[in-house]
């Protein structure tokens, strides 16, 4: 896959037809030129060999109904004679075949979308509906392939509304009705949520049931009022817009004639009704009943109708999810599933938590955790750390991920190297920040606080996108060894503080001299030989190294407080106040 050539995702609709993107994130519809994101599924033939789609083709229906095929969807996949499948459909002089005709659709979505994106693209998702047979599916990827797409994904309609309308992020085993009403077909679909995917558990519909259905029998009412013909394209043109409008307004004009929504109401209540016996069969096919639902979601531009809604409310006993467009929601989900798989929306989808710790390495090969696991991105952290070892001018960085508690047991993302001038143990200041941004990219910068000298490094993917398997091993790990692990930080910890304190003591001893009595110096000595007994054992007894450098560091106490009280002392000599 091209990472930078996005996938297409694509409702082909038996009345329109819509295509979208993932775009930095998020999942956007294209528009045409004239910003129209709804393209007709018309295609008109002309004579002289020009081929039109969309609007432009709509137009042409009034001079060449013959030669302009709509709602060429309800025959792709279909054997001739099959499904009102009649050759000629089409005239015959055209020879063209649903899939061909299904292509120019296609090739004429890839170049609304190559004109919005200004590059080329190869790759899409379509939609289908969900009772689409083998041959109807594969017939839609071959006009895919005919449009010159690779069709990466068929999906399923109302699979792709439940993603448009978030429904993904639902638990396991939630149950979805999708009720999708369109211009030319009725769907309703059943679905559960199964392994993080939804499974169609049935599907019913009436595929001759959509608002075109309604705009004829409008069309006819108006026709009838004002003694024009019913069939005329004008008139049935007039009574589609008259629709719209009645689901926003309570009247509408035609030609001096007042049509009230209660007039359409009237006329759509026995359409509406026959999708009635279609959603309790699909109830009873998936076996569940109505109070298993927990979520009922509209579909399709006829469901923008109030009495389409009161229907639905009616019917299953709940209010419907509008909360999506109702017309987008196919593409919109065909889109995101798209954006899935190009990865460009995984982080977003799947992937809001650093799967592991992310650290760098410290004195002794210990992991040093900046950003715990489980931690939502994006995130910000950062700690101060100095030099180990005196003269030391630089300092290495190993970036870390991981859950154990040794440098060397966890995954190395990248090193980098960190320049200080050189001093004393203890005297370097280097700041190390780690940053993972939305897009789940770690930029981990590192500052000598000194010279406010910057290293930076960028690591892309493996912070955030680290496969289940290894998580749960790595995790699973971190609990087996968690004992061994944790004696080996004690140890490695208390050898770091005993070496420190070793040199401290014989020095203080020295210099005391006989300030302290032979009681205090061998009491000193005995903790003093036994840390370093332990430190040359060859079993790695941390408890035993903790307990005995800790004794030793109790005992050298009084040593510190004598030298201090001597060095204070001396210098009231020195200046001559005693
Ligand atoms: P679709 O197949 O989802 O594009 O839906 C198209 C159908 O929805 C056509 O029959 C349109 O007339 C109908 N439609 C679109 N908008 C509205 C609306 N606001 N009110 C009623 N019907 C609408």
């Amino acid at each position: 896959m091209n990472p930078n050539s996005p996938i297409l995702g694509i409702d082909l609709g038996t009345t329109n037809s819509l295509v979208g993107v993932v775009d930095s994130g998020f999942p956007i519809l294209l528009a045409d030129e004239n910003g129209s994101r709804s393209t007709p599924s018309a295609v008109c033939f002309a004579e002289d060999g020009t081929i039109t789609v969309g609007a432009v083709a709509l137009r042409q229906r009034a001079l060449h109904p013959m030669h302009t095929i709509t709602s060429v969807k309800r025959l792709i996949g279909r054997r001739p004679g099959e499904g009102g499948w009649v050759p000629p459909y089409v005239l015959s002089d055209l020879k063209t075949s649903p899939v061909e005709v299904s292509a120019e659709i296609l090739k004429h979505l890839k170049a609304v979308a190559e004109r919005a994106l200004e590059q080329s693209v190869s790759q899409a998702v379509i939609t289908v509906p969900a009772y689409f047979n083998d041959a109807q599916r594969n017939a839609t990827k071959r006009a895919g392939e005919l449009a010159g797409l690779e069709v990466l994904r068929i999906l399923s309609e109302p699979t792709a509304a439940a993603l448009a309308y978030g429904l993904d992020k639902f638990g396991e085993h939630q149950k979805v009705a999708v009720y999708d009403l369109g211009g030319g077909t009725f769907d309703i679909s059943v679905l559960e949520m199964r392994d993080g995917t939804f499974q169609v558990l049935s599907t019913a519909g009436d595929t001759q049931l959509g608002g075109d259905d309604l705009d004829r029998m409008l069309a006819a009412f108006i026709a009838e009022r004002l003694n024009l013909p019913a069939n005329d394209i004008r008139v049935l043109e007039a009574a589609e817009t008259v629709k719209k409008r009645l689901s926003v307004d309570e009247t509408a004009a035609f030609n001096g004639l007042d049509i009230t929504r209660a007039d359409l109401e009237k006329i759509a209540r026995p359409w509406i009704e026959r999708t009635r016996m279609h959603c309790l069969r699909a109830l009873s096919d998936a076996k569940i009943k109505l109070d298993q639902l927990d979520e009922i979601i509209l579909v399709g531009g006829s469901t923008r109708m109030p009495l389409v809604r009161d229907y639905v409310r009616e019917l299953f006993g709940r209010e419907p999810n509008t909360s999506q467009n109702p017309d987008e929601a196919i593409a919109l989900g065909a889109t995101i599933q798209a954006g899935i798989l190009s990865g460009s929306l995984r982080q977003v989808l799947l992937l809001d938590v650093t799967p592991l710790s992310l650290g760098i390495e410290t004195f002794g090969g210990l992991m040093n955790i900046i950003i715990p696991r489980n931690t939502t991105i994006p995130a910000k952290a950062g700690e101060m750390f100095t030099n180990a070892v005196a003269n030391q001018d630089n300092m290495l960085i190993r970036i870390l991920q991981g859950e154990r508690e040794l440098a060397k047991d966890n995954w190395e993302l990248g090193r980098i190297e960190v320049p200080f001038p050189a001093g004393p143990k203890g005297s370097a200041r280097v700041g190390v920040q780690f940053s993972i941004d939305a897009d789940g990219i770690l930029h981990v910068l590192a500052r000598d606080t000194a010279t406010n000298q910057d290293t930076t490094l960028e690591i892309s993917g493996t912070a955030i996108d680290v496969e289940d398997e290894r998580v749960e091993q790595m995790i699973a790990e971190s609990v087996d060894f968690a004992f061994e692990d944790m004696n080996e930080r004690i140890w490695t910890e208390s050898k770091f503080k005993a070496e420190e304190l070793l040199p401290a003591v014989d020095a203080a001893l020295t210099q005391l001299g006989d300030a302290i009595t032979d009681e205090e110096r061998s009491d000193v000595l005995k903790h003093a030989s036994e840390v370093r007994r332990l430190l040359q054992s060859p079993g790695h007894d941390a408890k035993a190294l903790k307990a005995a450098t800790q004794l030793l560091d109790d005992a050298t106490q009084s040593l510190a407080v004598l030298l201090l009280d001597r060095a204070m002392e001396e210098s009231l000599v020195r200046r001559g106040l005693v």
